[in-house]
């Protein structure tokens, strides 16, 4: 499976930062990693973020409305995201969950409306501090798996990013061990839900993803990728954690 860095540029982002996602494309494309790259942009950079790359690297949008046309004031619809040249975006992000009060059933409705496009849903799920610490972190990721995933959508067009609450952006991340436990577990659930047709699923880590340590994680089992927040925002180092993705990470791996 080819892996996906996924970059975060989240409430960040100006015209003039263009030039440097451009630059950093034309970079990437010589001598380029075995990985797909995406960068999800605020929706006011994509159409010209997709000029500057011009298809050397994917762009995508954070979050859509789960409504595909209407009386929705200051929404943007999933097909206006692909309208401007998104082929991704993510969906129920915890900062989506936690300060718009997005509930799983909300993020299920959002991944049919991606799903309608022919773009790829990343849909994020992870447990809280207090819930890791109270043991509950399998099944409060297992839970929001399967109640922010309808039953009825293709799965090649889905990636699920598993991202601890407290791990984003605090510079902690859990044990190798405790990461791949998760994905293992998500991976199960997929199959248990899906059988054979869960196998494209990617399945990525993120929180506290850097160059320092993009290498290791990308080659735990069942890693499938990466989604960056921070380090996204510096195409240097974004870049630097493009080109470490180890070599052969889709043979040696699931
Ligand atoms: C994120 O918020 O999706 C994320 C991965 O953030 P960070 O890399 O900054 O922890």
């Amino acid at each position: 499976m080819r892996p996906l860095i996924a970059g975060n540029w989240k409430l960040h982002g100006l015209a003039r930062q263009l030039g440097e996602i451009g630059a950093m494309a034309s970079s990437l494309s010589v001598n380029p990693p075995a990985t797909d790259i995406l960068i999800c942009l605020p929706a006011t950079l994509l159409a010209r973020a997709a000029l500057a790359v011009a298809g050397r690297i994917a762009v995508g949008g954070q979050d859509c409305c789960s409504e595909i046309v209407g009386a929705f004031t200051g929404d943007i619809s999933a097909e206006m995201l692909r309208d401007a040249g998104a082929t991704a975006v993510i969906v129920g992000h915890s900062e989506r969950r936690q300060h718009h009060q997005e509930t799983n059933a909300l993020v299920a409705a959002k991944v049919v409306a991606v799903w309608r496009t022919g773009m790829m849903a990343i849909v994020c799920i992870g447990e809280t501090l207090a819930q890791r610490q109270a043991g509950e972190t399998l099944a409060v990721c297992a839970d929001q798996l399967a109640c922010s995933t309808p039953d009825d959508i293709g799965t090649s067009l889905l990636a699920v990013a598993y991202e601890p609450l407290w791990a984003i952006g605090s510079g902690r991340t859990p044990d190798q061990d405790e990461i791949v436990e998760v994905h293992q577990r998500i991976r199960q659930c997929l199959v248990a839900r899906w059988g054979a047709a869960a196998k494209p699923v990617r399945i990525l880590y993120g929180g506290s993803v850097g160059s320092a340590n993009a290498h290791e994680i990308l080659m735990l089992p069942e890693v499938n990728g990466v989604p960056v927040g921070g380090e996204s925002l510096n195409v240097r180092d974004f870049e630097k954690i493009c080109r470490s993705v180890p070599a052969g990470a889709s043979r040696i791996k699931n």
